[in-house]
């Protein structure tokens, strides 16, 4: 494929296992050319700025698109975002603080930079070009290593006001608890996450339960790939932890749209995405919980956008804006 002379954006999903950079159509978000990176053994600062200069160096490479045709590089970051001057404040599985990524890459490359957070981009991505197009008060959920999670009021992104609002992972679910990483115990993540089905099987597995799972990998972790696996051989234990979960990732969502009555839910995120009858099971049970005035109109949806909610989100950051403010 050629470049022609359009303008494209450099989009990057940076979190804690790989970094995804894209090259994306601006007309279309179109992905047309990407680079994977593992960030899994990179940690800290320095060894993450340097991951992201090589994937944005070898994305340039194999697109032949050369500076003049970027309108903007935007990285979608998970971690505590300072939007204005683009600092990443917190990532912890990047084990990054304070890094100003944004003056970082503008002085490589020339090029305008923004840092969003990564779940705020998805949400950006699904509602401008994904699952959420037609609706207005929408509840993004995205379930993988953690929970993350959005809420959109009138089409706009509420970010409260600390930028931090929609952290529905960490919404409390039992007060005596798991550990949760966030240093707060019975958290939902702790309960419904893939780290979390992922922990409970170990924790059986442990105990003596046997369990089909260890037959599809012989590394201590489990993907949601291998918890598909399991479940498709009707796999007790996986199941038992799965519906486990869904029954508190459940309660959770019912909350949430009882206390909203949004007019859409949207859920995304590896977990989701990699295996249907979670995400079956999952809004089954939702439905049953909640209150029947607040879900009269509700639909729920997938993800549209798929592993690319974040880079085509992160690129229409300034479609997003003008909407917004103009
Ligand atoms: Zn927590």
């Amino acid at each position: 494929m050629t470049i022609n002379n359009k303008k494209y954006n450099i989009a990057l999903d940076l979190g804690g296992t790989k970094v995804l950079c894209a090259l994306v159509e601006k007309d279309t978000n179109k992905v047309l050319f990407e680079i994977k990176k593992k960030t899994k053994k990179e940690k800290g600062a320095k060894k993450i700025t340097l991951k992201v200069f090589e994937a944005i160096d070898e994305l340039f490479k194999i697109s032949k698109a050369d500076k003049t045709q970027i309108n903007f590089i935007s990285v979608a970051c998970a971690g505590q975002i300072e939007r204005e001057k683009g600092i990443i404040l917190n990532a912890c599985n990047l084990e990054i603080t304070e890094l100003p990524l944004k003056e970082i890459i503008e002085e490589k490359y020339g090029l305008k930079t923004y840092i969003l957070n990564d779940v705020e981009a998805a949400a950006t991505g699904e509602l401008l070009a994904g699952a959420g197009v037609n609706n207005k008060n929408i509840l993004c959920i995205f379930i993988g290593t953690g929970i993350g999670s959005s809420i959109i009021i009138d089409r706009k992104i509420y970010l409260g006001s600390d930028g931090v609002a929609g952290e529905l992972g960490h919404t409390i679910i039992d007060k005596n608890g798991r550990a949760c990483a966030c240093g707060s115990f019975g958290c939902l993540e702790a309960y419904a996450s893939r780290s979390a089905i992922e922990a409970r099987i170990q924790g059986l597995i442990k105990k003596g339960k046997r369990t089909v799972i260890t037959d599809f990998t012989d590394s201590s972790n489990f993907s949601t790939k291998h918890i598909k696996m399991a479940l498709d051989a009707h796999d007790e234990v996986t199941t038992l932890c799965v519906n486990e979960a869904v029954e508190y990732l459940s309660s959770a969502i019912a909350n949430a749209v009882n206390f909203l009555n949004p007019d859409l839910v949207i859920l995304g995120g590896g977990l989701i995405q990699g295996a249907d009858e979670i995400y079956l099971k999952t809004i089954n049970l939702t439905k049953t919980k909640t209150l029947a005035l607040s879900s009269r109109n509700l639909e729920f949806k997938k993800a549209q956008l798929g592993d690319y909610s974040a880079v085509i989100g992160a690129s229409l950051i300034e479609k997003y804006s003008e909407l917004n403010n103009g």
